[in-house]
């Protein structure tokens, strides 16, 4: 089949390297003309592991192409998958602005029947929103479907979560774009739902709002872990254990970040509201998720003696996660931003995100891409990001490097026994007696 992806990033690149490996033909379009003239040239523009091998074959087998222009591929693909940014307006909301340029653009260049997707993420209701806008440039006479086939891929693990998702939803309105959609996807061979297009729009917000929820309720209870004496990997594992309630996203830790839920949150929270219902449930898991960045913070400020002025951190992790460059929304860039604010000096390590958080933070930091560097001569460490290179370190070299062993781990990578027995101040996230004397 025909296909064309118009916005080329994390998620429409990699959909359309996966389509065209699945045998249909496939035009990626962006307007970022760097972006494209990389792509052409066999470059990556952002680190996705798996992705490059597959961009390659598929362009060399004819069956991927890349361009700048949205006319073309409207004229090439029958089936159009919008897979353009949605960031959050400063209300919250999502700006849809980008999507609405593109249904000007697929309008006015339409020649025939289209099925137009909403892969992006959006708020409950913009299908008939994009409807409406299409209608609009469309030429009279010419039919077309509106669908919503929300994304559910990972950053660090897209291309394989790509291939084998747990199920594909299917938003349509008509029986010749279901016929479409379920033919592109029946391959992957995963349960396929098949619903209205507003329930697989409220699908993707549902899922990731549930999944930050779950993040937030074990960063809650770490807290009260410290409280009491309690170790929340146990707490963790005992009820991950239960079916109904599994292991996934159970992670204490310094909290979410990343392009996706905090923004998709805030949307939510803003679509409920203008729908008339006040969803206290998530502007609380949005709150316990600053918190968790607090409470490392003060932990590191009360081992440090109460300032930080002109002391040196060092920070492992720039990426909001292991595994990708994005540092969008990262909770290491959020709390490097408080360490400058408190005047401390910090070097920085990542293994593949350093460029990307250079662009946002500058040279305010020193970067370094090995660790034991950036922690040379630091008065105190903090740990931001689980690369498994962080885990992997050797320990006593760490401390001969450091100038004070000081370490508040905001992903608790290590073990709080063997941390104190080689002669480091130690704190994790809800582990350590330390929850109990920050709180005083
Ligand atoms: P991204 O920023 O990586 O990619 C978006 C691309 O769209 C960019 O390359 C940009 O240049 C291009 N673009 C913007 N306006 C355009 C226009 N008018 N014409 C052509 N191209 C245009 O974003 P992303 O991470 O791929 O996210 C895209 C959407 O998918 C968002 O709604 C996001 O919430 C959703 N999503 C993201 C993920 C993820 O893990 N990143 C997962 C699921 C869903």
């Amino acid at each position: 089949m025909n296909i064309s992806i118009i916005g080329s990033g994390h998620v429409g690149l990699v959909t359309g390297a996966c389509l065209a490996e699945l045998g249909h033909c496939v035009v990626c379009v962006d307007n970022d003309e760097e972006k494209i003239e990389k792509l052409n040239r066999g470059e990556m523009p952002f680190y996705e592991p798996g992705l490059q091998e597959i961009v390659r074959f598929n362009f060399l087998e004819g069956r991927l192409r890349f361009s700048n222009s949205i006319a073309e591929g409207t004229r090439h693909g029958e089936v159009l998958f919008i897979a353009v940014g949605t960031p959050p307006k400063p209300t919250g909301e999502a700006d849809l602005s980008a999507i609405e340029r593109v249904c000007r653009e697929i309008g006015a260049n339409m020649t025939g029947y289209r099925v137009v997707v909403e892969k992006s993420t959006v708020p409950v209701q913009t299908g008939e929103w994009v409807a409406r806008n299409l209608q609009k440039y469309a030429p009279t006479g010419l039919t077309f479907d509106v669908a919503s086939v929300p994304e559910f891929l990972r950053e660090g693990s897209a291309v394989h979560d790509f291939k084998h998702p747990d199920r594909i939803v299917i938003g349509v309105s008509s029986d010749r774009a279901a016929g479409l959609l379920v033919k592109i996807f029946e391959p992957l061979n995963a349960p396929i739902l098949l619903t209205d297009i507003k329930s697989a729009e409220l699908i993707k917000h549902s899922a990731n709002a549930f999944l930050a929820m779950k993040i937030s309720f074990i960063n809650a209870v770490a807290h009260i872990c410290e409280i009491s004496g309690a170790d929340v990997g146990k707490v963790a594992k005992g009820i991950g254990l239960d079916s109904r309630i599994g292991m996934e996203f159970l992670q204490p830790g310094i909290g979410f970040g990343g392009s996706c839920f905090p923004k998709d949150l805030s949307g939510f929270i803003a679509i409920s509201q203008q729908l008339g219902y006040d969803f206290q449930l998530l502007k609380e898991v949005e709150n316990i998720n600053r918190l968790a960045r607090e409470w490392a913070m003060s932990k590191l400020l009360h081992l440090l003696g109460g300032s930080l002025l002109g002391r040196t951190i060092g920070v492992l992790g720039l990426s909001f996660k292991p595994g990708t460059d994005d540092v969008r929304e990262s909770p290491a860039l959020w709390m490097i931003g408080d360490l400058l604010k408190m005047g401390a000096g910090v070097r920085a390590c990542d293994p593949v995100s350093i460029e990307n958080a250079r662009q946002i933070l500058g040279d305010s930091v020193e970067y370094f891409q090995d660790p034991y560097e950036a922690c040379t001569g630091v008065d105190a460490l903090l740990i931001t990001t689980e690369w498994s290179v962080f885990r992997e370190l050797n320990l006593l070299h760490l401390k001969s490097v450091m100038k004070t062993p000081i370490v508040v781990d905001g992903r608790n990578l290590f073990e709080p026994f063997r941390m104190k027995e080689i002669g480091f101040q130690y704190a994790g996230v809800g582990r350590a007696a330390l929850g109990q004397e920050v709180r005083g």
